[in-house]
């Protein structure tokens, strides 16, 4: 499941990914409120991938003269 998060003034947007630690199924709401992972049927443990959208933060900061 992917969820978005949009920019604040300390965090650029971006995207946070739940999925299985043991087979990297991506997991849905649902899912991740069970116990054991809906794929491999192992105990659920999760994984966290985030993914950061860069494109709209400057590439270089100005310095305050
Ligand atoms: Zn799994």
């Amino acid at each position: 499941m992917k969820t978005i998060i949009e920019a604040t003034d300390t965090d650029p947007k971006h995207e946070v990914e739940l999925l299985c630690g043991a087979c990297s199924y991506d997991l849905d709401e649902s899912e991740i409120a069970s116990d054991t992972c809906a794929n491999c049927g192992t105990k659920l443990n999760l994984k966290q991938n985030t993914a950061i959208h860069v494109t709209s933060i400057p590439l270089f900061a100005t310095a305050e003269i």
